[in-house]
């Protein structure tokens, strides 16, 4: 990838973009929320819409000059609304926690009740982390995924919103690697008179592509990330039927952002449309059979995955009983000397700590991006057992290493 023109004005910085080309290239980008977009999709967010203030909405604008950011941002709108079958649909968070903020902002006062899953059971910062904002805004409870299974502990769930009478159910993970069954939590929300928020930042594109249950008509909020499976570069969306339409414009500007990042609205317009064409289901299906030949294979080399397989991109691996003297972030360590990057996670009833944790999470679209197949994520499967049965081995690291350069070689990134 040429950045010639960063290179003139800032060697520093042009050695840093490409060093990080080359890392992409050169490892398997195995952390569960990251994706390779197209170079359609990097060059629009490399526009000259980064000089566009936008404030407003299509036609709307707070200033002159919006013919093309209106263009721009009515594509993204539009081709949202086909994916998703959305009523209306906010195209401008920046990202999925400010998409969140926005949901948030609309229909909660400080002080109100949101009820969500526990960040070690897979939820997330934005769900009601202490250290979040919506932590200190918010009275906050949480429920748990069943221990046992690891599937949400809907009953659980049912009971904790009976008693807690909560005014917001926040459903939708970070690293669930199962099918999320939104009627039961929109039944759930409605027997407490509670809004019903379906986070699906993991799992936009498989929802798009009809892999995995649609909240969308389901829930009353259903918010995403645009770069994580859907591949349609960084940043956020709402999506609402019309009833909350003014509501949830409004929180996101001018509630909770000023101008929109139109570059970035200019990914998601030709992210979104690359994600209308029938490849786009298909990829959306490898990566979720990738993720399951994945996990076999790990059961097979003994690892245990939490909930014991995965319907959708991620597995998570809990390492405590295979692997005792393992901390996730000791695996993680090792895994990314060897060249394959992924992330330590905690785990349900999580026993270490949250900075060293007890699992690692590992998912399947950017390597199913780069043209990886069952049988490659076979191969990748034995590489990580490879390295976690013996984490201090450097001899097993390069070896591994090596095999991994084959891999990536043999499914080039950006070309
Ligand atoms: C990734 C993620 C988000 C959004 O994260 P951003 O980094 O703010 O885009 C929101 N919710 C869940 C469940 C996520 O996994």
């Amino acid at each position: 990838m040429e950045h010639d023109h960063v290179r003139e004005v800032d060697p520093d910085v042009a050695d840093a973009l490409e060093g990080e080309i080359d890392r992409q290239r050169e490892t398997l980008s195995m952390i569960a929320s990251e994706n390779h977009v197209s170079r359609a999709v990097l060059d629009a967010q490399g526009s000259a819409l980064t000089n566009k203030y936008a404030e407003g909405y299509p036609g709307k604008r707070y200033y002159g000059g919006c013919r093309y950011a209106d263009e721009v941002e009515q594509l993204a709108i539009d081709r949202a609304k086909e994916l998703f079958g959305a009523e209306h649909v906010n195209v401008q968070p920046h990202s999925g926690t400010q998409a969140n903020q926005a949901v948030y902002f609309a229909v909660l006062e400080p002080g109100d009740r949101i009820l969500s899953l526990d960040l070690t059971h897979g939820g997330h910062l934005s769900h009601g982390h202490p250290a979040n904002f919506t932590g200190q805004l918010y009275e906050v409870e949480q429920y748990e995924v069943d221990t046992e299974t690891g599937y949400i502990d809907y009953e659980g769930l049912a009971d904790l919103a009976a008693e807690f009478d909560p005014d917001v159910i926040v459903s939708g993970y970070s690293a669930y690697p199962r099918e999320v069954e939104w009627e039961r939590i929109q039944e759930v929300a409605e027997s407490v008179d509670a809004y019903h928020l379906a986070d699906i930042a993991h799992i936009t594109g498989l929802v798009a592509a009809d892999v995995h249950a649609s909240p969308v008509g389901v829930a009353d909020f259903v918010t995403g990330s645009t770069h994580k499976t859907i591949r349609a570069g960084r940043g956020g969306i709402v999506m609402t039927s019309d009833e909350h339409a003014d509501d949830v414009d409004s929180a996101v500007f001018p509630g909770g952002q000023g101008g929109p990042l139109m570059h970035n609205v200019a990914g998601k317009a030709v992210g979104f449309k690359e994600a209308l064409e029938p490849e786009f289901e298909a990829y959306a299906e490898r990566t979720v059979a990738n993720a399951r030949a994945l996990g076999e294979r790990l059961s097979e080399h003994g690892f245990s995955l939490v909930s014991g397989g995965t319907d959708n991109h991620l597995v998570l691996v809990d390492l405590r009983e295979s692997h005792p003297e393992t901390s996730g972030g000791d695996a993680e360590e090792a895994l990314e000397e060897a060249g394959i990057v992924c992330n330590a996670n905690t785990v349900p009833g999580e026993t270490r700590s949250a900075f060293d944790p007890s699992g690692i999470r590992a998912g399947t679209p950017a390597l199913t991006t780069r043209g990886f197949d069952e049988d490659d994520l076979r191969t990748v499967a034995d590489l990580i057992a490879r390295v976690i049965d013996a984490p201090d081995d450097e001899g097993v690291k390069s070896e591994v290493r090596e095999e991994v350069a084959d891999l990536c070689a043999a499914n080039p990134l950006y070309e």
